[in-house]
């Protein structure tokens, strides 16, 4: 058993079975745009992924849920991940240099992935990691996730003197952060077109 369909909602939903011998018991993992996971142990039998199933199908049912229908109308977007990774690196660039300056502080290196879960990260050596779909989110928000991964350079937690950096840097940031909240699993579902360069 490698695929489990269920209904949740009336709409069949695949759930692909993983096995791993690092998990205890049994997970599930969802994770924006792609099919839910259910990992269990090497030897789970057919009545165990069963009885699993059962287990997380309410919690499943409400994730599901909280992904609502599109609204961005990105499916009729032809931006490819080549032009959206120059795209936001061109203008994450711009925002990062210019607010380091404002605040006096450097970083070592400025990276734009593609990450299925996070929109940025700062590390303790001062390098910037951005995801490249920001570029589809509204100017204001990629602008606010990357004063967010600058004021870390100042302060290198979620503590109160941080957000009272990203406050005093963007007031208006909590509508950002909603707006993060509502579509960000929209902009990582994206699915770029692919070229015909790479697909040849
Ligand atoms: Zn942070």
């Amino acid at each position: 058993m490698d695929v489990a369909v269920l209904d949740i909602a009336g709409k069949p939903i695949e759930l692909h079975i993983r096995r791993s011998n690092r998990v205890r018991g049994h997970r599930i993992v969802v994770r924006y745009g792609l099919p839910p996971e259910l990992v269990v142990r090497p030897g789970a039998t057919v009545a165990a992924i069963k009885e699993a199933i059962d287990f997380h199908k309410g919690w499943l049912e409400r994730q599901l849920a909280k992904a609502v229908e599109p609204r961005l109308g990105l499916e009729r977007l032809r931006l490819t991940e080549e032009q959206g990774r120059r795209e936001a690196r061109a203008r994450i660039s711009l925002i990062a240099q210019s607010e380091a300056a404002a605040l006096g502080v450097g970083y070592s290196r400025l990276t734009v992935r593609d990450q299925r879960s996070r929109w940025g990260s700062c590390s303790s050596k001062g390098a910037l990691n951005f995801n490249w779909r920001l570029v589809l989110a509204p100017h204001d928000v990629l602008d606010y996730v990357v004063v967010h991964e600058i004021c870390h350079l100042v302060e290198l937690n979620h503590g109160p003197r941080f957000w009272r950096l990203v406050e005093r840097r963007r007031p208006g940031y909590r509508d950002s952060k909603r707006w993060l909240d509502d579509h960000g699993w929209e902009i990582l579902a994206y699915r770029p077109p692919v070229t015909a360069a790479a697909a040849a």
